[in-house]
């Protein structure tokens, strides 16, 4: 599903197919979840293929990876012109792009000693807005700002990620809203979380979550727009039965959410200014133009 035989990757400093690329079993990243990646979207649009935010996308992978002490040297510009030889030469045009930083042999407890850059990719051709998403508030909290580095994009957070998605799946929901330690709503398994009410945008300040950059695109549209947006924390209670609300992230999009513990978002998604942000942004991947 994400590779065939044709299929080429980056690894390592240089380029292969992804059927020859292999891992060593003692890395530091397989074992302790020690590795820090991205999720990047490139399009199709008017001026050829374009990686959307990719400045920003590889400037959080650089960050991520130095609050976590992995070595890593590949200047934001390197890795955008090593992106777009990726997709040139697998001819993708719209594609999800994975990059992921993993260490060396190493089982003991240290910081990582060297690392190796992978660059892989797939098509992805939404093509259509998802379905309006019901979601349940998790009994699983966001990982404690104070064990880990929410920030930082790291492999293995995404443990607490896959326990608090799949747990809502086997309870009949499409996802998960997961809390902070203090009982405030953080985000979702994989994207950030907006609400609507009387026109005002609310989203959770940062602290415990990972500050996305769709999260950071929605604000600017906003502004664009004249929408106002409030980041603050609040409790799932004052969400419940607002006028809309909607996730975010390179990969979500924007997809709408339907109810949240089964109380429904009240407004007609198309009348809202959360219905608004979201065509500006389709249209935004495709031209670029903020
Ligand atoms: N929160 C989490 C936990 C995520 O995994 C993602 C996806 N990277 C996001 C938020 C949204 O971030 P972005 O908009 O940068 O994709």
């Amino acid at each position: 599903m994400y590779y065939n035989d044709d299929t080429t990757i980056y690894f390592d400093g240089k380029f292969m197919k992804a059927k020859d690329a292999g891992t060593d079993l003692y890395g530091q990243s397989l074992h302790y979840g020690y590795s820090v990646f991205e999720g990047i979207k490139s399009y199709k649009t008017d001026h050829g293929t374009r990686i959307f935010k990719a400045k920003e996308h590889y400037e959080r992978l650089k960050r991520s990876a130095e609050l976590m002490h992995i070595p890593f040297d590949y200047s934001v510009d390197q890795l955008t012109d090593l992106t777009y030889e990726l997709l040139e030469r697998n001819g993708f045009t719209d594609a999800y792009i994975r990059p992921l930083v993993t260490c060396s042999p190493n089982m003991s407890l240290s910081k990582g000693q060297k690392s190796y850059l992978s660059l892989l990719a797939w098509e992805w051709n939404n093509g259509y807005l998802a379905d309006k998403m019901k979601i349940m508030t998790s009994p699983f909290q966001r990982p404690n700002p104070k064990a880990f580095k929410v920030e930082a994009k790291v492999g293995g957070h995404y443990v607490n990620s896959i326990l608090a998605c799949q747990d809502a799946k086997d309870k009949g929901y499409d996802e998960a809203l997961v809390l902070d330690e203090n009982g405030n709503v953080a985000e979702s398994s994989g994207a950030n979380i907006f609400y609507e009410k009387d026109g005002v945008l609310f989203t959770p300040a940062k602290g415990s979550i990972l500050p996305g950059i769709t999260r950071q695109t929605v604000m600017e549209i906003c502004n664009e727009l004249d929408i106002p947006v409030k980041e603050t924390f609040f409790k799932p209670e004052e969400m419940r039965g607002a006028d809309a609300g909607f996730f975010c992230g390179t990969a979500a999009e924007i997809v709408a959410l339907d109810s949240l513990d089964d109380v429904p978002f009240t407004r007609n998604w198309e009348d809202t200014a959360s219905g608004r942000v979201q065509q500006a942004y389709l249209k935004l991947v495709r031209v670029l133009s903020l």
